[in-house]
């Protein structure tokens, strides 16, 4: 969905949906049967619904929830403007859902060695101070990180631990520089543990997802805005603009248009309405719509996307990414 090569996006797009299609009423029965299971434990814990429920259990007022969604509305002209601009700088005559994923700018060739990234995450923290950096130093020299791809190893990248024992980082470090957001987004969990185990008793040192992100993902926002101060070309300051910016489309406006699909099936689900394949492609329809705005054009295939995103099986789970996305202060009037 990255390549320069748009005839391989497009074919790419379709085939994919074309096997979700074949399953989509095999998917929504599993998706609908789930939202009944919530709205079931719901009603019999006494609950007024299944998402005040959820919320419940890390005690985060619904209204959270509701206004994040709004919120999030009232900023879509600006998620309306990055596809029109998206369309400019792509050169094309229509912006498809496939179009959606390809760097706006040609990707530096060169790999960022381990080494290398090491030290930008050092100098992209810097603010955060002598001790932060200090055990940053020592995760980097002490081995918390497994960094390559192994036969056997997980995909993606992670940072866990227990109490009493260092944070621990799985990556699959690539050489690119989403590898080395990656890379500071991990470390930030890892020490924000530490610090919590640091500092609190064993039954008070865990954290909710609500908070984890904000540590990551301001480690994040340092790091682009570092990068960005340095930027010695057009080119390389464009190519980052367009990371930071699909981070935005990525993490505040998707996570929050799925977190309104939650939202909206499972109130179906609660009055008794039928969570057939057609229905649940209506609302992810009109979602897209709204989201994308009027210089997107909505691809049928993608009305079926529902039916990949594991998270709709841990209700109202992803609004929390959205929620914990931060954005440094020097962009605020920029987009
Ligand atoms: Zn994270």
């Amino acid at each position: 969905m990255q390549s320069r090569d748009r005839v391989l996006r497009e074919s790419a797009f379709h085939s994919m949906y074309k096997s979700y299609r074949q399953y989509k009423n095999t998917l929504a029965s599993c998706f609908a049967a789930n939202l009944k299971q919530a709205v079931f434990y719901a009603e019999t814990r006494k609950y007024p619904s299944s998402r005040a429920m959820y919320l419940h259990g890390n005690e985060i007022p619904e209204e959270v929830y509701d206004n994040l969604i709004e919120t999030v509305h009232r900023f879509l002209p600006l998620m309306h403007r990055y596809c029109r601009l998206r369309k400019e700088a792509l050169g094309v005559s229509e912006l498809h859902m496939y179009d959606a994923y390809v760097p706006l700018t040609e990707m530096p060739e060169e790999a960022i060695s381990f080494e290398r990234a090491k030290e930008m995450v050092l100098e992209g923290l810097a603010p955060l101070g002598g001790e932060y950096l200090a055990l940053l130093k020592e995760g980097f020299d002490s081995r918390w990180i497994d960094i390559y791809e192994n036969e056997g190893k997980r995909s993606g990248a992670y940072s866990w631990g227990t109490y009493g024992s260092h944070p621990y980082v799985l990556l699959n470090y690539n050489g690119t520089l989403d590898h080395v957001f990656t890379l500071a987004h991990e470390m930030g969990h890892s020490l924000h543990s530490w610090y919590s185990n640091h500092s609190q008793p064993y039954t008070y040192a865990g954290y909710r997802i609500f908070v984890a992100e904000v540590a990551s993902t301001c480690n994040e926002a340092l790091l682009i805005r570092h990068l960005l101060k340095k930027a010695e070309s057009r080119e390389e300051k464009l190519y980052l603009l367009n990371h930071f910016m699909e981070s935005f489309r990525g993490t505040l406006f998707r996570q929050t248009m799925f977190a309104e699909f939650e939202d909206i099936v499972h109130r179906k689900a609660q009055a008794r309405e039928a969570l057939t394949a057609e229905a649940l492609c209506g609302i992810y329809r009109k979602l897209n719509e709204e989201y994308f705005g009027p210089d997107m054009v909505i691809d049928e295939d993608i009305d079926y996307e529902w039916e990949r995103i594991p998270h709709f099986y841990t209700p109202f789970y992803v609004y929390q990414y959205a929620t914990g996305f931060r954005r440094p202060s020097p962009f605020r009037a920029g987009f």
